[in-house]
């Protein structure tokens, strides 16, 4: 079954390594971030030292991986890749501090999952660039200090707020990836077709970049599927007619809305009056994890105007009954 759910796929995993931008000019928008970056980069060459600590926070498929790939690249050191849920014991972080090229950048994917005792080795080797080890074992034990290879870690997550605050300091860079503008996505469509070879006109590329709900992960794989959908029904280009077509097929809506984002709105008018309702009951009443529901749908139905978070939890808008159809009533009950 086709989804948008922007986390990776294996298909993403495979055709993502062509499309993945290598150099800062490669990747598309976020002109400010990029900007912000650049000088960065340049003032630690001009140093000959690491980069600061980098934090990246932002919703899934934005391309945080790619920017660290990127700022590695740009400063000509070794990227090294991990994710907090593979740290499972002291010796799985040390050993790779401990291998790291001098001025490698580290990253860390879901950094807000890291366990409390990788999380003070962490401390420690940020701050102090060495190892917290303990050698021996009971009353015999003792602490001994390693130094580090310098390295710049990169902590990504999609989860800002969910990261400890002593973590979260130690960052000296923070970034937040912020949804892509459809103009920005135009330009990675463009890109990416001109890569995957394909013939795609202008119409259709703004049509993909509208439905592909901020996200450039979500902009290629819709690219790819419109590819499938020319070749085996079309003349091989990539018209807006195709695209039209596509996306029926794929039940996504002009607005890039899918088939369960309909749903969370749907539940939330016909089961909470329109809310507000809890992330909890709403992701039971729509079957799906909280995770899904706080990290995936809720950031474009919000930037989209159909959600609303409130102290209380999720209300819809007047614009998701417009976009549903539905008539809002004149006065909620309380
Ligand atoms: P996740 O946390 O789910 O891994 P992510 O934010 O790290 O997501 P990436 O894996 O870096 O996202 O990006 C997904 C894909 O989107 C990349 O392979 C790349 O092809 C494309 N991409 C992301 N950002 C850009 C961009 N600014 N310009 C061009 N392509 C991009």
């Amino acid at each position: 079954d086709f989804s948008l759910d922007a986390s990776q796929s294996s298909e993403d995993h495979t055709i993502e390594h062509h499309l993945r931008p290598q150099l800062l000019s490669e990747f598309q928008g976020q002109e400010g971030i990029k900007d912000n970056l650049s000088i960065f980069i340049q003032a630690t060459r001009k140093r000959g030292e690491a980069l600061d600590h980098l934090f990246l926070s932002g919703p899934p498929g934005l391309g945080k991986t790619t920017l660290a790939g990127i700022v590695a690249q740009e400063l000509g050191v070794e990227f090294r890749v991990t994710s907090a849920p593979v740290l499972d014991k002291p010796k799985d972080l040390a050993g790779m501090l401990t291998t790291l090229e001098d001025g490698a950048v580290f990253f860390i994917d879901e950094i807000h999952r890291l366990k409390p005792v990788i999380e003070e080795m962490l401390y420690i080797a940020m701050e102090d660039g060495e190892l917290d080890w303990v050698i021996g074992q009971g009353p015999a034990a003792r602490n001994v200090r390693i130094p580090l290879p310098s390295f710049t870690l990169v902590g990504a997550t999609t989860k800002a707020g969910k990261v400890a605050s002593p973590l979260y300091s130690r960052f000296g860079i923070d970034i937040r990836i912020e949804l892509y503008s459809p103009t920005e996505l135009s330009s990675v469509i463009r890109r990416s077709s001109g890569i995957l070879q394909v013939e795609i006109e202008q119409d259709a590329i703004d049509f993909i970049a509208q439905c592909s709900r901020g996200t450039p992960r979500i902009a290629n794989r819709i690219l790819r599927r419109m590819r499938d959908f020319a070749d085996v029904l079309g003349s091989g280009v990539i018209t807006r007619d195709v695209v039209a077509q596509g996306l029926k097929r794929l039940k996504i809506d002009s607005l890039g809305l899918e088939h369960q984002d309909r749903e969370i709105l749907r539940s939330i008018i016909h089961h909470y009056r329109g809310g507000p309702v809890g992330a909890e009951t709403l992701a039971i009443s729509i079957g799906e994890s909280v995770d899904t529901l706080e990290d995936f749908h809720e950031p474009y139905l919000i930037q989209q105007g159909f959600l609303m978070r409130t102290p209380r939890g999720r209300t819809v808008t007047h614009r998701a009954y417009n976009h549903l159809g539905l008539e809002m009533p004149e006065k909620r009950p309380a």
